[in-house]
């Protein structure tokens, strides 16, 4: 039999053990699986920690996600085909919904398939290497439970480990003497620690959008944000202003391009990430930036040189948890001999294609129909549930609409599940007013807020 190394119980990890299962349900003989995952439980960035830097076996913290984060797109643009919403919590909910539900919902498709008992947890993969003699990859994992280092045998490996937890970290002339706190956007944990303080934020992407938004929320004094090449354009709130490129900081003083300067406190850089695989072999590594079509992966999945290895989730992501399970469909149909995959040449002419036409995208509607195009292309090649990806891509584009509307109220908007045809309900509180963002209290309906008020 045939063994297949899945690195990483994420999001995308998780989208491929659901399609060997698929599979299997339907009495196709699959691989043995056996997927690693470092930390000590499944969903990837959706598993909180409060833990930064090291975790207590001294591997990177991971996750790069924190407290009171709500979904920044549309539940509905990212649900699975096989596995709804409605499925999961037997009614309506909103559409933004907080980290602690959206984790809850990945967990239930894979609970559900029963694909826990192939999860190595505790297990971090430290290298992998192909041996062209045998055809077969070696992979070499720490189990931090028994302290052991082994070494076991693949004919296929997924990398499933994500994309945004490597910093991307600037430096800036002061900052060595700077008297506050400086963080990257990766170990941000919790807006209250920022209550009542000048804060600046370096980037003007999500991170910043975002983490600026959390920290507004929850009480920051001031909030400056700057950008290198143009700002985020939203209206912010009065005490939110956005700023050109910062220069150098002192102890106390920030200053910027436009010849402006401000008091702060603290510094988050929100700068971005790498893409990160100290464990990949030279040849087997992947090196890319953070964009939609990243070259060297046929149809965004394989490893063109060679395609016994596959990486997942690997692009820039308007798209996500239904991307993956795209991907995860797909590079289970390769492995199992369902798709023959031409030759070398021709793989790399079409990634290229792709790769090329991405740079020819002008705005944020032209990405979601590429990326959109790519994910209908995959899905057209298995037995993944098809969807109606142009009614994704206009419920994008009302989330953009929303979010110039008001930036701090976008996600009080509620959208049509494309699957089920469903209507989200509206939140019971309005997001700027909702602290708690637990599973629980995101729950809660009118009857048990009127129960618990009486
Ligand atoms: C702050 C933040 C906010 C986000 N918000 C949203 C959002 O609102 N909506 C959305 O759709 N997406 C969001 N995302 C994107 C998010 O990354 C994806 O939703 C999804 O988590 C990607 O899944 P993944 O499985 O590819 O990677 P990850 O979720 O990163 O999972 C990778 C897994 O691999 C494991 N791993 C890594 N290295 C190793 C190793 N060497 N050995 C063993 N295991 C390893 C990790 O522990 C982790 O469990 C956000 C991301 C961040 C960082």
């Amino acid at each position: 039999m045939k063994r297949v190394a899945i690195i990483g119980a994420g999001p995308s990890g998780m989208a491929q053990l659901r399609a060997f299962q698929s599979a299997q349900s339907k009495g196709i003989e699959i691989p043995e699986m056996v997927c690693f995952e470092k930390q000590a439980d499944w969903g990837g960035q959706w598993n909180y920690t409060w833990h930064t830097g090291l975790d207590k076996h001294g591997e990177p913290v991971h996750s790069s996600m924190y407290r009171y984060l709500w979904s920044n797109g549309p539940k509905e643009c990212l649900e699975f085909a096989d596995y709804t919403f409605d499925e999961h919590f037997g009614r309506p909910i909103g559409s933004y919904p907080p980290r602690a539900v959206l984790w809850d919902y990945i967990k239930g498709r894979v609970e559900k398939a029963d694909v826990r008992k192939y999860v190595r947890f505790n297990s971090a993969v430290r290298h992998v290497e192909f041996h062209p003699d045998s055809k077969q990859f070696s992979v070499t994992v720490h189990n931090h439970v028994t302290d052991e280092v082994y070494t076991e045998t693949f004919d296929f490996v997924v990398v499933a480990s994500g994309h945004f937890s490597t910093p991307r970290i600037p430096e800036y002339e002061g900052f060595g003497s700077f008297g506050g706190r400086i963080l990257h956007a990766h170990d941000f944990r919790d807006a209250l620690e920022f209550k009542g303080k000048n804060v600046l934020l370096v980037g003007s992407s999500y991170s910043a959008e975002d983490i600026g938004s959390q920290c507004y929320k929850y009480g920051a004094k001031q909030i400056i944000s700057c950008y290198r090449s143009s700002p985020m354009g939203y209206h912010w709130p009065e005490n939110w202003s956005e700023r050109p490129q910062l220069l150098r900081v002192d102890q106390t003083h920030a200053y910027f391009a436009d010849g402006s300067s401000a008091e702060i406190d603290a510094i988050i850089l929100c700068t971005g990430y790498l893409h990160s695989f100290p464990f990949m072999s030279e040849s087997l590594r992947l090196k890319t930036d953070n964009i939609l079509y990243p070259l060297h992966l046929y149809q965004g999945v394989v490893w063109e040189v060679n395609p016994q290895l596959f990486y997942l989730g690997m692009q820039d992501q308007w798209y996500s948890f239904n991307m993956f399970d795209a991907q995860a469909w797909y590079a289970r149909d390769v492995m199992l001999g369902k798709i023959a995959l031409p030759s070398f040449a021709e793989m790399q002419a079409d990634t290229q294609a792709w790769h090329e036409q991405e740079k020819t995208l002008q705005d944020a509607a032209a990405m979601f129909k590429f990326q959109g195009d790519y994910i209908m292309r995959l899905i057209d090649q298995t037995d993944y549930p098809s969807f109606d990806i142009e009614a994704v891509r206009l419920t994008f584009l009302q989330w953009k609409k929303h979010k110039q509307e008001n930036i701090m109220a976008f996600r009080d908007n509620t959208y049509c599940s494309l699957m089920t045809g469903t209507m989200a309900t509206p939140h019971h509180t309005p997001w700027i007013d909702a602290l708690d963002d637990s599973l629980e209290a995101y729950l809660q309906t009118e009857a048990d807020l009127q129960q618990k008020a009486g």
